[in-house]
């Protein structure tokens, strides 16, 4: 499936990679921040090869801008539509939907992350007269309490762009076995508290079997009152995105929820939170 085509490696790129993306409906242009492909999580579900993991490998944000620029025009030309896989991407769909900042790791770990932002969003902007794509932030959270970060989000939103964040959780045990890291999941909730408040945001949510148990429903119950404490303090939530494993994941106890398992946890969490759901399976 071209869709599970995720594949981060694009010609000799070192950041930039296009992909196919469910979620946004055409080209996604990824920017991996995260080169060195460390994380300060450590998903169960994770589906980033971390073979060739190099810690503090240096990120080059004017070789980003180079790449970003060349993979935008020939998207554009539609010269990338000659290369496998994507001469196989349906006409509808090639267009370019976003530019993505995620990565094999945490994006605003980088300690360059406003420069990034704000160098990408020139580029977009110069690009803005052949199509209008916003700047998305795809995160885990737990770089939102630093000013830069937020003033980097400022500066998304100004642009008519937005931020996704992570959660996968609805207790603290359940966060700390899902995520493999020692930062709170109350603190998660904080900084994802932090930026709805100011902006509208996506949240993106991962659920699957365990042990080839279904997920707990305990925990999608808590999850939502986590989702309701955020709107009741303030915070808005345009949609939230749940989806399951598409590719092999880091624990092999970790498998994919059917569509109906799926259509359910949607229908509880809308049913709950009166928040507008969409399923990616
Ligand atoms: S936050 Fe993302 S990149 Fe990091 S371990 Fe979790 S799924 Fe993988």
């Amino acid at each position: 499936m071209l869709y599970q085509n995720h594949s981060r490696s694009f010609k000799e790129n070192r950041y930039v990679y296009p992909v196919l993306s469910r979620r946004s409906k055409g080209i996604s242009v990824g920017i991996n921040l995260n080169p060195d492909k460390v994380c300060n999580f450590n998903c169960i579900y994770c589906q980033v090869d971390r073979n060739g993991s190099a810690p503090g490998i240096s990120v080059d944000i004017s070789q980003i801008c180079r790449e970003l620029a060349e993979t935008l025009e020939m998207i554009k030309t539609g010269e990338i539509f000659l290369i496998p896989p994507f001469d196989k991407v349906p006409p509808e769909l090639r267009h370019i939907s976003d530019i993505a900042i995620s990565g094999d790791g945490e994006p605003t770990m980088f300690p360059g992350f406003y420069e990034v932002v704000k160098e990408v969003l020139k580029i977009k902007e110069e690009w803005e007269e052949r199509g209008h794509f916003p700047l998305v932030l795809i995160t885990n959270s737990t770089g939102l309490n630093r000013p830069k970060v937020q003033d980097a989000i400022d500066l998304i939103y100004k642009n008519n762009g937005e931020v996704w964040l992570k959660l996968d959780a609805g207790s603290e045990d359940f966060h700390k076995k899902v995520s493999g890291s020692d930062i709170p999941l109350k603190v998660i909730i904080q900084n994802i508290k932090s930026v709805a408040i100011r902006h509208p945001v996506v949240i993106q949510s991962c659920f699957f079997r365990i042990d080839n148990s279904p997920f707990p429903i305990s925990e999608i119950e808590d999850y939502c009152l986590l989702l309701k404490e955020i709107v009741e303090s303030g915070g808005k939530i345009r949609l939230i995105q749940i989806y399951t494993v598409a590719r092999p994941p880091r624990e092999d106890y970790v498998s994919p929820l059917s569509q109906n398992e799926l259509n359910f946890i949607a229908d509880k969490v809308h049913e709950l939170t009166n928040i507008p759901t969409e399923i990616y399976p």
